[in-house]
């Protein structure tokens, strides 16, 4: 493990999110290539928004997957940033050559069912090993999936998972885009009623990664609309299933509409999607699939590397 921030080299800066900058660093004794994560925080909203990067911390430190992006340390740490606020976390992390899928998203605007079937499957087997943690994700969007220089797919940022039967304080403080969230999340009476427990709002998600991927854009609204609150959650609770172009083939069309299913009773299961031919037909294993073959003049994701 990395424990101090000044053992680090920063080289340029990877993203932005929700209150999160994230660097690519150099580690100077090993020359090692590392992402470091760096979560400020304002005044007004410091406790809250300790208490969930302690989570995220909690969550990382008990991961241990190739399906998910590693972390390597988490500290305390106010001299990394040129700011003296104190109190700033730092992970650092596996350093993800490829960028995010919305990197992928942006140059390649769509992906061929292949290249989205392996992403699907990766997807499936990283929830599965979460699940299995008792960790729902709550935020699987192209943003937070990550690609190496071997065009391996792996989940990122905890920032709002948490490990299940949390208190319900917890539980309202609702962050993150609604755009991927399940319609029973929006219904915030089941919600904090607890019986959900919001498994199959990890698999809601996918089925609109998927759907995004395939289509090109966000696909639950039609373009133009406007992107906010109230409009996001009338087309995710009562909006009717989009028409798919004639070339979506069956499986992929079944895969899709078993995640994205409104109920989430009767929603598929990791279990069960994971056994669907769309994962289990389409590709043939998860590095070879999103490798790809280079002459294929619609292949994804090892395009994307090149940038
Ligand atoms: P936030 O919680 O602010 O959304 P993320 O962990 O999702 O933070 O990181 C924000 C962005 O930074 C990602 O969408 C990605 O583009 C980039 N990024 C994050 N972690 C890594 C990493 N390990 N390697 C490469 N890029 C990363
Ligand atoms: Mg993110």
């Amino acid at each position: 493990t990395i424990d101090n921030v000044l053992d680090l080299e920063k080289l340029a800066v990877l993203g932005h999110g929700h209150g999160a900058t994230v660097y690519k660093v150099r580690h100077k004794n090993s020359a090692n290539i590392y992402a470091l994560k760096v979560l400020r925080f304002d005044e007004d909203v410091m406790k809250i928004q300790q208490q969930a990067a302690v989570r995220e911390a909690e969550i990382l430190k008990r991961l241990d997957s190739d399906l998910i992006v590693k972390c390597y340390g988490g500290v305390f740490d106010n001299q990394f940033l040129d700011t003296d606020n104190g109190g700033d976390l730092c992970f650092v992390m596996e350093y993800m050559e490829s960028g995010s899928l919305l990197d992928v998203l942006s140059i390649c605007h769509t992906l061929p069912e292949k290249v989205i079937s392996v992403v699907a499957r990766r997807v499936l087997e990283g929830l599965q090993y979460l699940h299995g943690m008792q960790i729902v994700h709550r935020d699987i969007k192209p943003s937070n999936l990550l690609i190496n220089s071997k065009g391996e797919l792996k989940i990122a940022d905890f920032g709002v998972s948490r490990v299940v039967a949390t208190t319900n304080e917890e539980r309202e403080w609702c962050v993150g885009t609604c755009a991927y969230m399940s319609p029973e999340r929006f219904d915030s009476e089941r919600w904090n009623g607890g019986d959900c427990d919001g498994f199959a709002g990890d698999v809601w998600s996918l089925g609109v990664v998927v759907l995004e991927c395939f289509v090109g854009r966000y696909p639950l609204i039609v373009p133009g609309q406007k992107l906010d609150w109230a409009t996001l959650m009338c087309a995710i609770s009562f909006g009717e299933k989009m028409v798919l172009p004639d070339k979506a083939s069956p499986e992929f069309r079944t895969f899709v509409w078993r995640c994205l299913e409104k109920d989430w009773r009767v929603r598929g299961t990791v279990e069960e999607l994971l056994d669907h031919p769309f994962v289990t037909t389409c590709c043939s294993g998860p590095v070879e699939g999103l490798l790809g073959n280079a002459s294929e003049p619609s292949f994804g994701l090892k395009v994307a590397s090149q940038f």
